[in-house]
């Protein structure tokens, strides 16, 4: 008999039209409060119907995961790409049917898809990490359950590079 795949998370927008898959393990898991994903989110908010994109915090979370790794399996004509400057290589995936944020990725050549946390619903993976939070709003004070870094920490850079060599090997 032949399950589902190992380790297989749904993500989910509100209404149920999309729906991405995401296999194996995820490179990271972190929530980041950088200016672009503040304005990003705020954006996305301000759209009809939206759900909260990010925390009351200010912070954005997501799951990163190879892009080999994660496809939108359901709705894929409702993905609308937003762009917060015109020139700009970063995506942020909305779902149009309820202007829920799907996933944020890029044009040119990186390896990796983040998907937004918050769609997975009860079947998110853990946070693991809090980056770029010398930009988080002045009064949001962030809880020390997980480190917390000004800016992009080694490790988070090592893995993304571990997860690009990993794929040159088809691993
Ligand atoms: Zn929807
Ligand atoms: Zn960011």
């Amino acid at each position: 008999m032949s399950g589902p795949p190992k380790n297989l998370r749904i993500a989910r927008c509100a209404c149920g039209s999309v729906e991405f898959e995401a296999v194996g393990a995820p490179i990271l898991c972190a929530a980041c409060y950088c200016d672009d994903c503040q304005e990003g989110a705020r954006r996305i908010e301000a759209l009809p119907g939206a759900s909260p994109v990010q925390g009351p915090d200010g912070g954005t979370e997501f799951v990163l995961y190879r892009k080999d790794r994660a496809r939108c399996t359901k709705g894929s004509q409702l993905l609308k790409r937003h762009k917060l400057r015109e020139k700009s290589a970063t995506n942020r995936v909305v779902a149009t049917c309820c202007n829920a944020a799907m996933v944020l990725d890029f044009d040119d050549s990186k390896h990796w898809v983040s998907m937004y946390r918050a769609r997975f619903q009860g079947d998110a993976p853990p946070l693991e990490v809090r980056v770029c939070t010398k930009f988080k709003p002045e009064s949001s004070v962030l809880p020390d359950d997980v480190p917390s870094h000004s800016m992009y920490p080694f490790k988070f850079v090592t893995k993304l590079i571990a997860a690009r060599i990993a794929m040159l090997f088809q691993r």
